[in-house]
């Protein structure tokens, strides 16, 4: 099955992407861990990357169009995966289309701002794994440290405050509308996700069903 992602900043993308991708057994695909991952190697594109992502804007279309490429054309992809953070622009959807790679479904997850905003000024992530948290509803065990690899939880830069608002501005204007361009492929589903992870897991999982 090869599905996207859809929702802003903080609606939870990454964690329903890591649930399915466990569930279904395909690859969980996140341009923003990739791009992250570039900068904690110094790349070239990691420090292309950085001024855009540490401002919270987007990174330029042919940047992440060509991770999307590279990623996509590895063999754990051939039975198919999740896009977890891409398309975020209509130019990145229509290269996806010209790629010749046929979406089976899109879940669009559905917070609202304020809601978001609370979510990621409290987000933590693990600097290793990239594993989130939350100051106040996902604690790990042990505070500070990853459950899974005890990697050192930080804040995101682009999770300041300022930050978060430029992002979600950017979402509404560049990224809102991809619900529009899936709607009329036929492929979107709408998930309320302000509940709880669990709840939001229970309606992802129905809408990949239906
Ligand atoms: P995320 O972890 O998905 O919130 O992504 C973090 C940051 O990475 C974003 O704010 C952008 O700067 C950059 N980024 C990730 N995915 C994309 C994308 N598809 N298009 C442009 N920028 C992206």
């Amino acid at each position: 099955m090869k599905l996207i992602l859809l929702g802003a900043p903080g609606a939870g993308k990454g964690t329903q992407a890591a649930v399915i991708s466990e569930r279904l057994n395909i690859p969980q695909i996140s341009t923003g861990n990739i791009i992250r991952e570039a900068l904690r190697s110094g790349t070239e594109m990691g420090l292309k990357a950085k001024s855009f992502m540490d401002a919270g804007k987007l990174v330029p279309d042919d940047v992440v169009i060509g991770i999307i490429k590279d990623r996509l054309a590895q063999p754990d992809c051939e039975n198919g995966f999740i896009l977890d953070g891409f398309p975020r622009t209509i130019p990145q959807a229509e290269a996806l289309d010209n790629m010749g790679i046929v979406i089976d479904k899109v879940i669009d997850i559905e917070v609202p701002d304020d809601v978001i905003v609370t979510r990621l000024s409290g987000r933590r992530v693990c600097e290793k794994c990239g594993r989130p948290y939350h100051i106040v509803d996902l604690k790990p065990k042990v505070e500070g440290i990853c459950d899974d690899c005890t990697g050192a939880l930080i804040q995101r830069k682009d999770d300041h405050i300022d930050t978060v608002k430029a992002r979600l501005e950017i979402y509404h204007t560049e990224t809102e509308p991809l619900k529009g361009y899936y709607e009329r492929q036929n492929k979107l589903s709408v998930v309320e996700g302000q509940n709880s992870v669990e709840d939001t897991i229970a309606l992802t999982m129905k809408a990949l069903e239906a």
